[in-house]
């Protein structure tokens, strides 16, 4: 740790050019740290492994000045929704008030709207004669974090969860600054109508954590019954532990496969003081626990990228009592699909191993069971070759990243795809970590406030337009004749 740290204090002191990598040496030390989410570029800070932009800016399209202060313009109402959508956060598909506000907003802006697409779910449709087909996706779930950001507009918000238990809720992975950008994006396309041709879909999506949002509104009936077009492109944004100004915006796989998996030990409770008695799911737990990761030691090419993270043990209620179960939850990443194989088969093996050992009978191993998962997810070279230059009429060049190896979060917005592999896709991180007080962070050695998941994330209220902007130009740029 304390590697990364004085590798951030010369990058971001001694180098101020170079903040860029800052974000990326940040993004390596968060990817350990969460389990769904998104997690911004990581890499060792090698010069070839991260670019800026090195190409020429493309010459600036007619509605570039426009554009931009339509969204200026329109910057404080945006921060007074953001503020709103911050404090009132809500937990995966129970979006309910926050795709209340994206449906009026749509509806007011003339958009064709459709509701409870995969349960909470908006889609927004502007039709605006021939051309491509662009859709745009935000999602919309916040986290059971409780806030302490001291905020004035901070999060105090509780929910009580399907299993009874109550729970604080924040938005500490910028799902916030995501459905306002969209909001932002809604109204300036809506205003620059004679600027574009086309179609434009916005979708705001429930459920990213935990990565079912997009699946659940594909098999809702995205494409069928709720008849939305099935778009060229398909485009979304992910907010970034960066300063507000930085653009990553990268060919190739971005975000990692995932899998949420539940694991049950069966045992034979009994008293704490006679364990020969019993048969101690927790021990077998324990054990399976530090054998999994021989299973990334050993069972794995050191080259392929393999994550087993076991984020729950949830077994038991008394000292002297042997519970009947224990239950692990576990996180996997992965690039390769034959990874994953490798992994899943591993744990089950791993699993029953050692139930046996402690003398369970077949019909009573542990169960396994793949409650949710996606797959890598990869940008399309051609659209960022087609966006970066347009960005770069944007965003200063040493502050568009071009270029960095996939990282080992996981997303879910390409899987709103559904089996249309034609489908273009793009996705783009936005530094929204307000710069003083990320140089400060820095200085004091700290990851906070600007790490995703941490209840002390806050935005910068600048990032709010200044996202709003990426959005439009990188959605205006492909809805052209
Ligand atoms: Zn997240
Ligand atoms: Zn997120």
């Amino acid at each position: 740790m304390m590697f990364f740290r004085r590798l951030i204090r010369e990058n971001a002191i001694r180098k101020p050019g170079l903040k860029w990598r800052v974000m990326l040496m940040l993004g390596a030390i968060i990817s350990s740290l969460c389990l769904i989410t998104f997690i911004p570029p990581i890499a060792p800070p090698t010069a070839q492994a991260q670019q800026p932009f090195t190409g020429t800016p493309a010459a600036k399209p007619a509605y570039f000045d426009r554009l931009l202060s339509v969204i200026d313009q329109d910057g404080n109402r945006l921060i007074e929704l953001f503020k709103d959508i911050h404090q009132n956060p809500e937990l995966a598909f129970m979006e309910t008030r926050t795709s209340g506000i994206v449906a009026e907003e749509l509806r007011a802006l003339g958009y064709e709207v459709k509701t409870g697409v995969g349960q909470t779910g908006v889609v927004g449709i502007l039709r605006n004669g021939d051309g491509p087909t662009v859709m745009y996706r935000a999602d919309m779930d916040a986290l059971p974090v409780e806030e302490e950001t001291g905020l004035p507009y901070a999060s105090t918000k509780r929910v009580v969860q399907a299993d009874g238990s109550e729970v604080p809720v924040m938005h500490a992975c910028g799902h916030d600054a995501h459905t306002t950008w969209l909001l932002g994006l809604a109204k300036a396309m809506a205003e620059l109508q004679s600027e574009w041709n086309g179609t434009l879909i916005l979708v705001a999506q429930p459920a990213e954590e935990g990565v079912r949002g997009a699946k659940a509104m594909v098999e809702d009936g995205l494409y069928t019954r709720h008849g939305v077009p099935v778009p060229d492109y398909l485009f979304a944004m992910h907010s970034a532990p960066g300063p507000t100004g930085i653009v990553a915006s990268a060919p190739g796989i971005q975000t990692a496969g995932s899998d949420q998996i539940d694991v049950v030990f069966k045992g034979v409770g009994g008293h704490g003081s006679s364990p020969h008695l019993a048969k101690d799911p927790i021990l077998m737990s324990a054990h399976a626990i530090t054998q999994y990761q021989s299973i990334v030691a050993r069972g794995i090419n050191p080259q392929e990228a393999a994550v087993i993270t076991v984020g729950s043990v949830q077994a038991g209620n008394a000292a002297n009592v042997i519970p009947e179960e224990s239950l692990l939850k576990l996180s996997l990443r992965w690039f390769k699909p034959e990874v994953r194989e490798t992994m899943v088969r591993g744990i089950r093996s791993v699993n029953e191993s050692i139930a046996r050992a402690y003398g369970m009978p077949d019909d009573q191993l542990p169960t396994l069971i793949e409650k949710s998962g996606t797959t890598p997810m990869v940008n399309d070279a051609a659209v960022i070759d087609r966006i970066n230059p347009q960005l770069a009429n944007l965003v200063e060049a040493n502050r568009l990243i071009t270029n960095f190896p996939g990282t080992t979060g996981s997303e879910d917005a390409h899987l709103l795809k559904g089996d249309h592999d034609t489908i273009q896709f793009g996705f783009i991180f936005v530094g929204v970590a307000e710069p003083a007080l990320f140089a400060k962070a820095q200085t004091e050695g700290k990851m906070v406030p600007f790490s995703n998941h941490n209840p002390n994330f806050q935005v910068d209220l600048n990032a709010i337009p200044f996202g709003t902007k990426v959005a439009a130009m990188m959605t205006i740029g492909f809805l052209q004749n």
